[in-house]
């Protein structure tokens, strides 16, 4: 029975992209974190987009502390948590 559950609610509830966090629908990864064919993006691509994000929201900050915001962020994430440079931050 758990894993009824488990699964109708998988399929009838909105998801979090496990690379940015953003809603989504259906799938792990939204379609800012994925190339053409679907596949999740690499770190560069993703570290690069995200810290351009912050950058905007926080024109303060200093380019180490967007790294570290960044990479703060993405140790929260699914998809980056284990990345070798998401461990060594
Ligand atoms: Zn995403």
């Amino acid at each position: 029975m758990a894993q009824v559950y488990t699964e109708e609610k998988v399929m009838t509830t909105t998801s979090s992209c496990e690379s940015c966090g953003m809603p989504i629908e259906s799938g792990r990864y939204c379609g800012y974190c994925t190339d053409e064919n679907g596949a999740l993006q690499s770190f560069e691509d993703r570290f690069a987009r995200m810290a351009a994000w912050q950058a905007r929201r926080d024109p303060a900050a200093s380019k180490q502390d967007i790294e570290r915001q960044v990479l703060d962020y993405m140790a929260t994430m699914p998809a980056w948590r284990d990345h070798p440079r998401v461990q060594a931050h």
